[in-house]
Parts: structure tokens; C-alpha cells; sequence
């Protein structure tokens, strides 16, 4: 046996997470999630699946029954409507418009499909235009958006891709694990047919589970496929076993029935990650959706004002930024993974290198959840502007916090979230 030191009790540093996610969990969802674990049938347990799926349909502004939680990071909530709808052989659209949409069309040949990709240079959003024709010309089954897409920051504009989506008799996914809760997204009024999202980027939580909704039609073409049957569940489609959803933990039919009245077992519902999901949509709620987005744009606003204040180029057209996520070029001559490495030591704080044609060309900081918060913002900045002088780059000194301040100076109320 090789040598054994028993590692201590974990106790991590103090951080402030400004980069692109994960971010601070609000302590009001870790002591949710502290709470002792109960049956996976007890009524309590079975109440609060129940208030989830309602608490949800809220934050998704929508009807839909189908309104649940996936188990697992966000990518396990985007694999199984993927992994659930896609037929082998069926037509994809994929509007790449970052890091996220190669992960979409990646997860979509997995499943066999036909993909079909458009791109705009990573800054650049798509025109609904733009998609349209693509549509016209491809014919998908599906449409696979990302809404915010935090490798670039930009925000997808999705209110007419519905409508658009429904001419053509398409089904229209987005991910909105980046722009949940910190942007405008109103999944019936704009026509998606299904949504994915996680805890960990605008909805205050640690990563780990995955809120999605689904439409009456997503639902039917879940439905149609060669599931396996419910109650015994044998299988007895011997035929076409291509149709068969290939993946039981992600099959979206066996979710369903576990989640509906039918309560039919399928894996063991996470318990301390669904209570952390119950606790990050009420806070949420108690706050306003609308509140919180205004948050987040304000704070968004005030972390602009304060690098441009600073001299710093931003990354993309801003037009079409996300609230929560700004990318910041990194000066000439200036090592920026040295900066971030002298800001976590020195400061505890963290902010985001960049993947992909960005990498070393970007820095990415977030003020998003618990985290979109003036004081946040405020010490990042001037964390930031003493970092980058003492790696010799002479910014004008203080105007960073000042082109702060003066966006909060031109908000006469504010609301803060509560502290923990
Ligand atoms: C951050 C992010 C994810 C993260 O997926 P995980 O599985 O939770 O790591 C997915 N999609 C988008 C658009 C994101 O920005």
C-alpha cells in the first residue's frame, strides 16, 4: 500500500467568483442544501418536487406541465432533451455563434442526427433573418439555439425565432444556462419549444442540476419515440430500435412518468441538489424576476462603465451583451493569465480566461447572482485597475470606481438582494 495522509477537513479559501461561472452560492441555498435528507416517496419530499416544477414555471415564464429538474450539471439537462427528442437521421439547425453552439451540434451527431451549422464571427449574433433563410434551406426538425453564450458573452436574440419557428414546423430548443435569471427570456411568449438551464451562472447556486421545461409538442415527440414502456417498462419494440431513446438515464419519457403523478421510480431524485434548485428559483421569486433582471443589468452596466473607464477595450458588440458576462481585451504587452493570477493571490478574487480564437485574448468578468452586487463590482474594479499598474500599465488612476459610481449614481433605488 502506498503511502496514506488522511487529508484534512475541507475548508476552502474565501473567494469572490467574478468570472464567467460558477459564482458565490447565495448561503441562503447552501444552508437549503444542508438541510438532512428524507425519502425519495415521503409526501414532504414528493411536495417539494411538486413546488420545483411550480417554482419554475415562473422563472421560465410558462404553462408548461413539463417543467422539471434534470440531475446533473447543465450539460445534463441539454443531453437529455437532445438525447430524447433527436431521431437518428433527423435534421438539425445550429447557429454557432460560440464555444456552446459546437457543444449543441456535438451532442446532436452523438444522437445521430443530420447537422446543419450557420456561424457568425464570435462577437456577432444572428439576425432572425439569417436563421430563417437557413431554415428554408436546410428544412430541420429542430432549431438548437444558445441564448447567452458565456465563451463569447453575447446574447442571441430569440423573441422572434418562435414564430418564425412555427411557419416552418420546427421544433426550437435553447440553452439559457448562461442567461437565466440575469436576462430576458420568456420561453411561451417567445415560442421555444424547450429549455435548459443550471444553477450556477445567474440563479445563485453551485452547479449541479438542471431546470428544463418542455412544450405540448416537445412533450408529443418524446412521446412518439420507441420508449420504453412504462410500469414494468419491458421492452418489446423489436423493430426500429434505431427510434429507441439510447440513453436510459436521460430518457425524458421514464422522467417524466417519475415526476408526474405516476411517480414511477427511475434514479433517485438528488436530493440536497433539488432543494439548493427550490431555494435558488425562490429567492428568485421573492425578489421578481424583473427586479432581478434590472439587477443584473445595472450591475452588467456599472462593471462596463468602470473598464472603460479604466481605458480598457470590451470584447463584441455590446449591443447585444449579456447582462451578466463582459469581456475585456487584454491590453498589449500585458500577461493576462499573470493578472489573474496576482488577483487571486493578492485579492481572492476570481475572473475568466477565454477558450478557443479568444484564448489569451480576452478576459471574461461576471457579475451575475449572489454576485451582481455594487460592493462586488466596486472591489473587482479597483482590484483589477492596482493589479494591472503594478504589471506596469499606467490607467488613469481612481476614474475606474468613479465611471462606476456614476452609474449608480443615476439609479435612485436599488434592489439589492438580501445578504445571507
Ligand atoms: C456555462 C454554460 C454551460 C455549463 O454547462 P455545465 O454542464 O453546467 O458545465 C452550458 N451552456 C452554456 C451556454 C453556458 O454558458
Amino acid at each position: 500500500m502506498p503511502d496514506f495522509v488522511l487529508p484534512a477537513q475541507i475548508n476552502p479559501p474565501s473567494r469572490l467568483l467574478m468570472g464567467p461561472g460558477p459564482i458565490n452560492a447565495d448561503p441562503r441555498v447552501l444552508r437549503a442544501m444542508a438541510s438532512q435528507l428524507i425519502g425519495q416517496y415521503d409526501p414532504a419530499m414528493t411536495g417539494y418536487m411538486n413546488e420545483t416544477m411550480a417554482l419554475y414555471r415562473q422563472v421560465f415564464e410558462t404553462h408548461n406541465r413539463w417543467t422539471l429538474l434534470i440531475d446533473g450539471t447543465s450539460r445534463a439537462g441539454i443531453e437529455a432533451i437532445l438525447v430524447s427528442t433527436i431521431r437518428p437521421g433527423d435534421r438539425v439547425l445550429v447557429p454557432v455563434f460560440g464555444r456552446f453552439g459546437h457543444l449543441l451540434g456535438e451532442i446532436a451527431r452523438r444522437c445521430r442526427a443530420e447537422v446543419h451549422t450557420i456561424e457568425v464571427p464570435w462577437g456577432e449574433v444572428f439576425t432572425p433573418d439569417r436563421i430563417e433563410e437557413a431554415i428554408k434551406r436546410v428544412k430541420p426538425r429542430l432549431l438548437l439555439t444558445v441564448h447567452g453564450d458565456t465563451s463569447t458573452t453575447l446574447l442571441q436574440p430569440l423573441a422572434e425565432l418562435g414564430e418564425i419557428c412555427r411557419r416552418h414546423s420546427v421544433l426550437f430548443y435553447t440553452d439559457a444556462t448562461a442567461s437565466l435569471g440575469g436576462n430576458t427570456l420568456k420561453t411561451d411568449d417567445w415560442g421555444i419549444d424547450a429549455v435548459s438551464a443550471g444553477l450556477q451562472k445567474c440563479l445563485g447556486g453551485p452547479s449541479g442540476s438542471a431546470p428544463i421545461t418542455l412544450s405540448p409538442q416537445m412533450e408529443a415527440a418524446i412521446r412518439a419515440r420507441k420508449c420504453v414502456e412504462a410500469g414494468i417498462r419491458t421492452q418489446d419494440h423489436q423493430d426500429g430500435d434505431d427510434e429507441m431513446i439510447y440513453s436510459n438515464y436521460f430518457d425524458l419519457g421514464m422522467i417524466m412518468d417519475y415526476w408526474g403523478p405516476e411517480r414511477l421510480n427511475h434514479h433517485t431524485e438528488a436530493t440536497s441538489m433539488l432543494f439548493a434548485a427550490r431555494e435558488c428559483a425562490r429567492i428568485m421569486l421573492e425578489e421578481g424576476m424583473d427586479n432581478r433582471i434590472a439587477r443584473h443589468a445595472l450591475h452588467g452596466k456599472a462593471m462596463l462603465a468602470g473598464i472603460q473607464g479604466m481605458g480598457l477595450e470590451t470584447f463584441g458588440d455590446l449591443r447585444h451583451k449579456m447582462n451578466n458576462v463582459l469581456g475585456v481585451v487584454i491590453p498589449p504587452g500585458i500577461n493576462g493569465e499573470a493578472v489573474r493570477q496576482q488577483l487571486l493571490d493578492d485579492f481572492h478574487i476570481e475572473i475568466g480566461t477565454s477558450f478557443g480564437p479568444l484564448q489569451g485574448k480576452i478576459w471574461r468578468i461576471g457579475t451575475m447572482g449572489y454576485n451582481a452586487r455594487k460592493d462586488c463590482v466596486l472591489q473587482t474594479l479597483a482590484a483589477l485597475e492596482a493589479v494591472l499598474n503594478r504589471h506596469g500599465l499606467r490607467t488613469v488612476q481612481g476614474e475606474a470606481m468613479q465611471s462606476a459610481w456614476k452609474v449608480y449614481d443615476s439609479v435612485r433605488s436599488v434592489t439589492a438582494p438580501a445578504k445571507g
